[in-house]
């Protein structure tokens, strides 16, 4: 369409919306806002265009930068530039000085019984030029140790204990030995695999991609289709970040300059062990030298021959030299200061560094950022100014165990309990078009409420576009559970992106969101911008839409008159963690219904506050000063929700709703959920009471803001 008309319709589309969405209510707001609202994120919504999404897209994927490099330092520059002439304020760089995990060199030969000398390199693909690019790294892992071993090979399936058990059960030990594994679907964390080979006493240990997991048994490989390529390395940290995040030396404060740093060996999240990633080009020769037992069939892969578990036939040669001395990792952190309530935060959040060029991860997300800064910084030159307070940010070193985000949450942890109304994160932005949303229950209403405003490129509205792709997925994954409103979004939080601070150390609410499609070349040097141009998002209209979805999120939570929790559904969600928690468990030594008492409780409180709010909502005017004070009282009950102690074995980890397992998958309840897994009943009897007091405590607080409200 060319510019004056297009300009004509926009024009003729805002007259529409003021009179429609002035008649549709909005979570949070009087019907007199809510109208206001809606022409405010009518005007924002028209901004992000994917051709710039595509020029910004384009910026962050031109070189390589992986956390710690000079490039993706200059980008840290180049974000905090392009903030100020969009009109953010007290746009900063922060420095954290972190233990450094940067390869110096990595070698890995097979010995006997033929001599090969794996590439450990990503050849060019035909049409990509990025592909050439001459600083494109071999293969890593992030937080290897250093070292040299030649010994046997055994190949161990996904690398997970009950692997190992299968190995000793057909006689094989792994000791000293070079263990070599796949990476698995559905997804597990690589630090999970390292931490094993390290507890079973492995020199070393191979992670390399099977062609059956992200290769060409799943469809056509890349430049044809989404999937990995025969050269295809899934780089990545190997971090025992599932302990403690962050620079492993200052476990629970920031790495400012002059922090206290504790000595190496008493860091838990340095594994002790060697790993290196490969392609399946250098995994095959390997494999097909293997004797000793024939693996089980579902051990077997994609290659064409059948996998041994190692008698002993083939050796290897590998050697790992890290440098581990101090280096900086960069935040840039830009805001639009609120006019009514400046005092109140919403954090929003993208990592930077990429393992190479990062097309998707996290380059997506980082040019979504960049067009949701863009469009504010127009708005706020328009003088169309949040109520509360907004605050971008760029973290760096997520790639490395969650670095940049988690030392500038430690930083500012006091300041966050007391004004963060909610983080929402955004790494992936999209690999595809089926959108996935991420929320603690008590946002998940407000997450459903603003899809429905949004355009999917595919013509419907983007929550039936979720509706439907959920559907799918569920209807493949064989659950039976219908798509309802209610369950719509994730509210199962694991680890894995920086969120994870904000939700699990300063107690905040967060959102996560991401597009997601085939997607076979993740932390890999071909996750580049022509796999983005060819399959991830050719038109960069998913990218639009998640800056949309983004900054409408923001919002609403930056503009409400009184914010949009729901705690009715945080209760109900609470008790499905418990009900699944017990499951098809013998539970005869521990008494729940405590707990089930105290979330009917909060699930009362929480409807009654409901209704209350929906009143004065309706009414049309709330006095500020008491608007003021239900607000911040309802920002501290996710905080509630913290045991200072932390989860047993895990202080980091303070929250009693959420935490991750060491594979980084969800784990609800979790020093409960861990308590009962060992049959550990005093524990569990303890870590129930401090659930139950936690319920109370929230309780009593919404009681309290009703009280005051009414
Ligand atoms: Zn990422």
């Amino acid at each position: 369409m060319p510019r004056r008309s297009r300009r004509a319709a926009a024009l003729a589309l805002l007259f529409c919306a003021v009179v429609t969405y002035s008649q549709t209510p909005i979570l949070g707001f009087t019907p007199t806002s809510a109208a206001r609202e809606a022409q405010i994120e009518f005007k924002y919504k028209s901004i992000p265009s994917p051709d710039e999404e595509r020029r910004q897209h384009h910026i962050f994927t031109a070189e390589p930068h992986v956390a710690g490099s000079a490039r993706n330092n200059e980008l840290a520059r180049y974000i905090a530039d392009e903030w100020r002439n969009e009109g953010l304020e007290d746009v900063v760089i922060r420095r954290y000085d972190v233990y450094g995990s940067n390869p110096k060199s990595t070698s890995l030969e097979m010995v006997a019984p033929v001599h090969y000398r794996a590439g450990l390199r990503e050849l060019p693909i035909p049409g990509d030029p990025d592909s050439k690019n001459k600083k494109i790294s071999s293969a890593w892992s992030g937080m290897s140790a250093s070292g040299e071993a030649t010994a046997a090979l055994v190949y161990a399936h996904s690398g997970n204990p009950e692997d190992y058990e299968l190995l000793r059960k057909k006689g094989i030990d792994v000791k000293g030995k070079v263990v070599l594994v796949r990476y698995s679907n559905p997804y597990s964390y690589r630090g999970f695999k390292a931490l094993t080979a390290e507890r079973e006493g492995a020199a070393a240990l191979l992670i390399y991609s099977d062609p059956a997991e992200d290769g060409y048994k799943k469809g056509k490989v890349d430049p044809n289709g989404p999937w990995g390529p025969e050269y295809h390395i899934q780089r990545g940290a190997i971090t025992y970040d599932f302990m403690v995040p962050g620079d492993p030396l200052t476990p629970g404060w920031a790495s400012i300059p002059g922090a206290k740093r504790i000595p190496v060996e008493e860091a838990v999240s340095i594994p002790k062990i060697m790993a290196l990633p490969l392609s399946w080009h250098d995994a095959k020769p390997l494999l097909a030298q293997m004797d000793g037992p024939l693996a089980p069939d579902d051990w077997q892969g994609g290659l064409p021959f059948k996998y041994h578990l190692g008698g002993g036939r083939v050796r290897v040669h590998v050697k790992i030299e890290m440098d581990n001395s101090t280096q900086p990792y960069y935040v840039v952190e830009g805001r639009i200061g609120g006019v009514e309530a400046p005092d109140e935060w919403i954090v929003l959040g993208n990592h930077r560094d990429a393992w190479v060029f990062g097309g998707v991860d996290p380059s997506s997300g980082t040019a979504a950022l960049m067009e949701m800064t863009r469009a504010f910084g127009k708005l706020a030159k328009e003088g169309i100014r949040p109520r509360r307070t907004l605050i971008f940010c760029s973290w760096d070193g997520e790639e490395v165990g969650l670095t940049g985000s988690t030392e500038w949450g430690e930083q500012f942890a006091n300041e966050l309990r007391d004004r963060a109304v909610a983080y929402i994160n955004v790494d992936e932005a999209t690999s595809g078009p089926d959108f996935h949303g991420q929320a603690v229950a008590s946002l998940a209403p407000l997450l459903v409420e603003a899809t429905r405003t949004l355009q999917d490129p595919a013509g419907k509205s983007l929550y039936e576009a979720w509706k439907e792709s959920t559907a799918r997925e569920r209807a493949a994954a064989r659950q039976s559970e219908p798509v309802t409103d209610l369950n719509l979004a994730d509210t199962r939080i694991g680890s894995g992106s920086d969120h994870t601070v904000f939700l699990n150390f300063i107690g905040m609410p967060v959102l996560g969101l991401g597009f997601e499609g085939p997607y076979g070349v993740y932390h890999s040097a071909y996750d580049d911008f022509f796999w983005m141009n060819h399959f991830g998002d050719p038109g960069y209209r998913y990218h639009a839409l998640m800056s949309q979805l983004w900054g409408v999120l923001a919002l609403r939570l930056a503009n409400a008159d009184l914010l949009p929790f729901d705690f009715a559904s945080y209760a109900a969600n609470i008790r499905e963690f418990v009900n699944e928690m017990a499951k098809g468990k013998d539970l005869s030594r521990l008494d729940l219904k405590p707990v089930l008492a105290a979330i009917d409780g909060f699930e009362t409180a929480g409807k009654r506050l409901s209704e209350s709010v929906g009143r004065s909502l309706a009414s049309g005017t709330i006095d500020r000063k008491l608007a003021g004070t239900i607000n911040h009282g309802m920002m501290q009950a996710e905080r509630n929700w913290l045991n200072p102690e932390g989860i047993p074995g895990r202080p980091w980890f303070k929250h009693i709703l959420y935490g991750a397992r060491f594979t980084y998958a969800h784990l609800e309840l979790p020093g409960l959920t861990e308590a009962v897994e060992k049959q550990d009943w005093a524990a569990a009897k303890q870590q129930a009471e401090i659930l139950r007091q936690a319920l109370d405590r929230n309780t009593q607080l919404l009681q309290e803001l009703n009280a005051t409200l009414r």
